[in-house]
């Protein structure tokens, strides 16, 4: 039996065509990992730690049927294919595209290479704040509180500003 489950993703790109990047990622996620439910609007945020570009950020919402060592695989071949080359500094460097795992369904993964839900989540607005336009009401599994409420308690003061323009779906030119 194929069991489907939930899984929200968080997309960053803040190096060459963001928006392209941004849009290849989710194209290639409904084809490589399941069915896109959900997109929130994209948002600009300054690059924190480092000099470098500003974020386009995004959440997504997924059905996938992938175990997740087999989705952070998947993830991790679309960003090489995107163009990420492997990290070669330890801090945070300029990337055509991030894909990180925030949730997957209401599983705790405490592993070297996987960590579920991910643990900086609730201490960032860039992700928070496109979270919140796709799952306000989903509660972190055991932070016990819901997106809504894990983004008025966050102390990230970063400036995030909303984009006019939208990423398509292409899930749902087939369902
Ligand atoms: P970061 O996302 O922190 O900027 P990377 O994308 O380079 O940095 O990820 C570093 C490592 O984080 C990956 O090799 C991956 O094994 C690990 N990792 C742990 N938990 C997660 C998760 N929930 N989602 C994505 N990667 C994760
Ligand atoms: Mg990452």
């Amino acid at each position: 039996m194929i069991s489907l489950k939930t899984t929200y993703i968080a997309l960053g790109s803040n190096k060459g065509n963001k928006l392209q990047n941004l849009q290849a990622a989710v194209d290639t996620i409904f084809v490589r990992v399941g069915n896109v439910n959900k997109i929130s609007k994209v948002y600009q945020t300054p690059a924190i730690g480092f000099e470098g570009d500003d974020f386009y950020n995004a959440c997504i919402k997924v059905e996938t049927e992938l175990k997740p060592k087999r989705l952070l695989k998947a993830l991790q071949d679309i960003e090489s294919k995107l163009g990420r080359e492997s990290k070669t500094t330890d801090g945070y460097e300029s990337r055509e595209i991030d894909l990180d795992i925030l949730f997957y369904d209401n599983e705790i993964i405490e592993e070297k290479t996987l960590v579920i839900p991910h643990p900086e989540l609730q201490k960032r607005r860039f992700v928070l704040q496109p979270l919140f336009d796709i799952a306000k009401d989903f509660e972190h599994p055991f932070l016990n509180k819901n997106i809504e409420v894990l983004l008025k308690e966050c102390e990230d003061a970063s400036i995030i500003e909303t984009i006019n323009i939208w990423l398509k779906n292409q899930s749902k030119e087939y369902t």
